[in-house]
């Protein structure tokens, strides 16, 4: 019997492990360069420095090579923005490289509607065949493309360059519309360019933290850390709707109804005008617009803002009163704020409290977005999507005439009107004006908004082309032609990240396959389109980035002055503004007749004479050895007070709140909130759920959080299996029964592929950024699932 027992237990269990590591693999051995002892296999002939590939926190990943090809990574301890740290993704960021779902040979649908691999000359001879067929039926507006924050920037250049000067589209947009629109447009209309001013040290310099629509806890583990390394004790006041991990780690929590954001920063701000806690000197010298914001501001009574947001009186005025007492108070904000319905003015609207406060230019101060993918930055810049190449205008002859030169171009290949957004894109095959569309490194049959109803808009397309790392995204799944692409670690180029940090990316690993990097694909497109002749110049990325300094030279993001990648290596990465001095006449400063500026404020004229607190310009944490302030490895913008506009001086901008679009009713009760669910997961978990590892961080079937309230009255019980539906969708989804998201709301991540189903199509109306964050639900036990 006991041997009956013995050998069923054998036969399951893996006693002998064919696949595993052997122990002598596992034996430590001395490494160099500073590791330490690792596995004797693993040990590096040589070490690199490179950008992580996911977020855009941009952290430096120091990797381990033999012969030239990566075996294992360690974050760098030298690079300024993780100081050593890194998050499970970076750590596992090799990886996922080596998925065996990697797009490896390029893919045709045949005529049994079956996708085959083909070969490069067949896949790219389909790709021009089949656009050019269509923009001759229906116009060259009639193809699109989709593009992403996850390529370098070099590629993103040359994408936008080939498919409108080249290919003659006139709509293509990225990703980062469903991501960073929002602060994109707010910044520009109050600074006069899309500048997040800060640097990470502010985060350790700040003795009052303002986190708002921001998990940082998870979202930017990183940027937590950096936080932790504050020696200043500071306030941190974290205003979110649900108790989420930063917000169980703040002073003070603000719970606030769920988009009543712009109604409590106006609160806020009706306080510290009332109490005079107001920085009067730095408004009149820099600043337009206060006198009405202070008029808009004064029906913001406290009774008011307490009644629509659910924080009572004593607690705002308290939230002021830090505010006041702050010397260097910073304002941060990511996706709670940027993707809504109304986050142009909610952003703005924490534009309006820096300023009012003085709390910009020094150091641990600003009102300050937080980008979300590793490239977001240089989407903004250099996409060449809704802006023209270098944060230009395309409705603007002296600008197109200005990249015409630089790239040497006919200005008339430019477009004279700048893209449609996403959505607009969207809505163009809905109505049947878009027929042919390229999607680059990013997956919106799982990622955007009204999920079912993108699916069947895609299936209207008469051509859909997918280049991707993995043939197996949801979007792959459904292209008519699938390219292969190289991914991070696999070519070359640069990121840009939140702080506007150039970083540098290396070819470490070889690509699967005939897997080609984005760069070589985009070369061959213009081949096989007939424009190659325009981009011969465009060789490699190197030639590229010198394409993009000129590009940026005398422009608020000017980068003129970098030399070329290796620079980036040695310096760990550059932030932006860094004009070339010698072209600049040794000056910091970016040229702002060149940004549209056509006067200079004149601060001793003005008044603007800043307490001895106000008035610092850097630390000891922020200052190297040397006293170049072109040379420091931490810099922030505005230290002068002067900002983009053409005046100068920043701008009061804001407007009343706007109802939600989709409150709950009787019918569907519940509010849903969606966000990230944890620190090892990635947008669409494309790469991330390649990893062993990462996933056993992360629950591998989609949640709701439901507060026990609700749970009880939907007799629900935790972790049964419910079904969560809306007007548009269902999903099925194990209940998390909780008491961190309040009664008559509910959470679900947005990593998993059907959470979109649920979710509204609804847009700031300003960036046209989606609004995944309030939509109506109903919930119930799983009976059947139908
Ligand atoms: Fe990479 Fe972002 Fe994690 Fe840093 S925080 S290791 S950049 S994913």
């Amino acid at each position: 019997m006991i041997r009956n027992v013995a050998d069923e237990l054998l036969a399951r269990l893996p006693v002998v492990n064919r696949d595993g590591p052997l122990t002598q693999d596992l034996v430590l051995e001395p490494a160099r360069f500073g590791l330490g002892h690792v596995p004797a296999k693993q040990v590096p002939d040589a070490t690199t420095t490179m950008v992580c590939g996911f977020c855009s926190t941009g952290c430096g990943l120091n990797i381990h090579l033999q012969d030239g090809r990566a075996v294992n990574l360690t974050p760098s301890t030298e690079y300024p923005v993780n100081l050593g740290m890194a998050c499970p993704k970076g750590w596992e960021a090799l990886t996922v490289l080596k998925s065996t779902d990697r797009a490896t040979v390029p893919l045709v649908r045949d005529e049994k509607r079956r996708l085959v691999p083909t070969d490069w000359h067949t896949a790219m001879t389909v790709f021009a065949r089949r656009f050019r067929e269509i923009q001759e039926r229906h116009g060259p507006e009639s193809v699109a493309y989709i593009s992403t924050g996850q390529i370098a920037t070099e590629e993103m250049a040359l994408l936008g360059a080939v498919a409108k000067f080249g290919m003659g589209m006139l709509h293509g947009d990225g990703n980062t519309r469903q991501c960073m629109a929002t602060s994109v447009v707010a910044y520009k209309q109050a600074f006069g360019f899309d500048a997040p001013p800060y640097t990470y040290a502010d985060f350790e310099q700040s003795d009052v933290i303002f986190l708002i629509g921001s998990n940082l806890c998870i979202a930017h583990p990183i940027l937590w850390q950096r936080i932790g390394r504050n020696p200043h004790d500071p306030r941190i006041i974290v205003v979110d709707p649900r108790v989420t991990e930063t917000a169980m780690a703040a002073t003070s929590h603000l719970a606030l109804r769920p988009k009543s954001d712009l109604v409590l920063l106006y609160g806020l701000a009706h306080l510290l005008i009332r109490e005079g806690w107001i920085d009067g000197s730095y408004v009149d010298a820099h600043t337009t617009g206060f006198d009405e914001f202070r008029e808009h501001v004064a029906s913001y009574t406290p009774e008011r803002v307490a009644e629509a947001t659910g924080i009572d009186e004593a607690t705002l005025l308290e939230t002021a009163a830090t505010i006041h007492a702050g010397r260097r108070v910073s304002f941060w904000w990511t996706m709670g704020v940027n993707q809504s319905y109304e986050g142009v003015r909610t952003a703005q609207a924490i534009i309006n409290l820096a300023l009012m406060t003085g709390n910009i230019g020094r150091p641990g101060t600003g009102a300050n977005s937080i980008t979300g993918q590793c490239n977001a930055m240089g989407s903004r810049i250099f996409s060449n999507t809704t802006n023209l190449l270098g944060g230009r205008d395309f409705t603007v002859a002296e600008h197109r005439a200005e990249v015409a030169g630089i790239l040497e171009i006919d200005p008339a290949r430019i477009p004279d009107r700048p893209s449609w957004a996403y959505d607009q894109i969207i809505e163009g095959i809905l109505a049947g004006k878009i027929r042919g569309l390229w999607v680059i490194a990013t997956n919106p049959a799982h990622s955007w908004i009204n999920q079912n109803m993108l699916d069947d808009i895609l299936g209207r397309l008469d051509f859909l082309v997918v280049q991707d790392m993995y043939h197996t995204t949801e979007t792959a799944r459904r292209a008519d032609l699938v390219l292969p692409a190289a991914a991070w670690g696999e070519k070359e180029g640069t990121f840009i990240n939140s702080e506007r940090r150039v970083g540098v990316l290396k070819r470490v690993a070889q690509a699967p396959g005939q897997a080609l990097a984005d760069y070589s694909i985009f070369r061959l497109a213009a081949e096989y389109y007939g424009c190659g002749e325009m981009f011969r110049r465009w060789k490699d990325p190197a030639a590229a980035f010198e394409f993009l300094k000129r590009l940026s030279r005398g422009k608020p993001c000017d980068i003129s002055g970098i030399r070329d990648y290796r620079m980036l290596d040695e310096r760990g990465g550059v932030q932006w503004p860094y004009p070339d001095r010698e072209a600049a006449g040794s000056t910091t400063q970016p040229d702002r007749e060149a940004a549209g500026s056509t006067t200079q404020p004149d601060r001793e004229a003005a008044g603007s004479v800043a307490p001895p607190e106000r008035a610092e310009q850097g630390t000891a944490e922020s200052r190297p050895a040397h006293d170049d302030p072109h040379e420091e490895q931490e810099r922030r913008l505005f230290a002068d007070g002067r900002f983009y506009t053409p005046d100068g001086r920043a701008k009061f901008i804001f407007a009343d709140p706007t109802p939600m679009p989709e409150p709950p009713t009787a019918e569907y009760p519940l509010l849903l909130l969606t966000g990230r669910g944890t620190a090892a997961q990635w947008h669409t978990q494309t790469r991330t759920a390649k990893s062993a590892v990462l996933r056993k961080l992360y629950p591998a079937e989609n949640y709701v959080e439901i507060n026990p309230f609700d749970a009880r009255v939907g007799r629900i019980k935790p972790h049964q299996f419910v079904i969560v539906e809306s007007q548009r969708g269902k999903l099925k989804a194990r209940a998390l029964v909780t008491p961190t998201v309040r009664r008559g709301q509910v959470f679900i991540p947005m990593h998993y592929e059907d959470t979109n189903r649920l979710t509204l199509a609804h847009f700031d109306p300003y960036s046209r950024q989606p609004s995944y964050k309030n939509c109506a639900v109903r919930i119930r036990p799983v009976e059947s699932w139908d």
